[in-house]
């Protein structure tokens, strides 16, 4: 059993011991992979019973495990003539859906954050090689592509926007290039990470146009300038704000989702107030927070005022009351509507605004999976809406 771990946040590495934990009891044959695999002796001391312990992105490693533990010698590289599989790589996502990791690491260094220190800076995969990854997955029946990366809107700026090619025309490596190009394999692109630089309102009108997904998932963090100071984050609330209803003007659809982070060192009441103030403006459809917790490493460690545990809590508490609220109103003003939905399980699907494992879904009877439907939604609750297949 491979397990994929993360080491973002304590409350990710205590999810990621517990998924290993449990990975053992059930199966006693596991490999540990994802970021947290970057701390190896961590991981052996709590878990000495795992197999191997591999770092970030390494596939080649994870496959050196286990075929060590299979006792055989590693594959010969594809061949298109013999090998009965696409080379479509490993892919542990149901058929109809896929992950398409455009960049690694990260050129930001946001004090609660290890992650460049465990990936390093930004590298983007070149454009052709995207882009064919993606061609590869279409023609294996994949019906969505959800896009991702550290930070998704970064997209060629490690290669200064260098010009590749693609289908024999040239190509410049960065974002809205990408999703034009992505746009024309009429499959669902769905952009995760998207960091709010300014070129991102240049994809806004292909949502509009419905070539690629409307929807958005913008990590905000927080909206207190003070506070994303703190956390050495750019944008300002107003502006975002203002980007927001400008989206909304172009693509009135669009589904904004976003995570944040809560008793962050130092928060004031009033600034806790600033977020809560934001978070009732911006109407974001579907929102994670995250109460502060420090990471080792991380250089917001050092920073004076440390919000009390229960003062985090209660504030966590208080953010996801009014986000239910919103995000409840957005789900009831659906109901009535006709929603295209992609079918995960019989009898649950996922419309435009819902990405697989952190969203919601759409219940009606029937379907298969891989399929599309349209379903007439007939009732909506705090997380789902719920119809019947047209
Ligand atoms: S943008 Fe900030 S939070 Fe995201 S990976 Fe980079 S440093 Fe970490």
């Amino acid at each position: 059993m491979i397990v994929n771990t993360c080491g973002f946040i304590d409350a990710a590495v205590d999810e990621s011991l517990a998924a290993i934990g449990e990975a053992l009891a059930e199966n006693g044959k596991v490999v540990v992979t994802g970021c947290l695999g970057a701390k190896q002796d961590f991981i052996k001391n709590i878990h000495p019973a795992v197999l191997a312990v591999t770092g970030p992105h390494d596939t080649p490693a994870v496959m050196h495990a286990v075929h060590a533990f299979l006792g055989r010698p590693r594959p010969a590289p594809h061949d298109p003539f013999i090998d009965l599989i696409p080379d479509i790589g490993v892919k542990l996502t149901p058929k109809h859906y896929a992950y398409l990791k455009i960049s690694e690491g990260c050129n930001h260094r946001c004090s609660f954050c290890i992650i460049p220190s465990m990936r390093g800076d930004l590298v983007s995969r070149p454009m052709a090689e995207v882009m064919s990854e993606a061609e590869n997955l279409v023609r294996a029946g994949v019906k969505e592509l959800l896009v991702i990366s550290q930070d998704t809107s970064a997209y060629g700026m490690d290669v200064k926007y260098r010009t590749g090619f693609w289908q024999g025309r040239p190509a410049k490596t960065n974002f809205v290039n990408l999703c034009r190009s992505l746009a024309e394999l009429n499959v669902w692109i769905r952009l995760h990470y998207v960091y709010p630089y300014p070129h991102v309102d240049e994809v806004v009108p292909l949502m509009a146009a419905g070539k690629i997904l409307p929807y958005l998932d913008v990590p905000f963090q927080h909206a207190s300038p003070r506070i994303l100071r703190l956390m050495k984050r750019p944008a300002s609330a107003e502006k975002v704000l203002s980007r927001i209803a400008g989206w909304r003007e172009t693509c009135p659809d669009i589904a904004i989702r976003s995570t944040f982070i809560v008793g962050f060192p130092g928060e004031s009441e009033a600034e806790f107030s600033h977020l809560l103030f934001f978070l009732q403006e911006a109407q974001l459809d579907r929102v994670g927070c995250f109460a502060y917790s420090p990471v080792e490493g991380a250089a917001a460690n050092d920073l004076p005022d440390a919000v009390p545990e229960a003062v985090k809590q209660s504030r966590r508490e208080r953010f996801m009351k009014l986000q239910a609220k919103i995000s409840a109103e957005k789900l009831k003003a659906k109901v009535g509507q006709k929603l295209k939905v992609l079918i995960d399980a019989p009898g649950a699907g996922r419309s435009m605004a819902d990405a697989p494992e952190i969203d919601g879904v759409v219940r009606f009877s029937g379907g298969r999976a891989g399929e599309f439907a349209e379903v007439l939604i007939d009732r909506a609750d705090q997380h789902d809406l719920h119809g019947r297949r047209l």
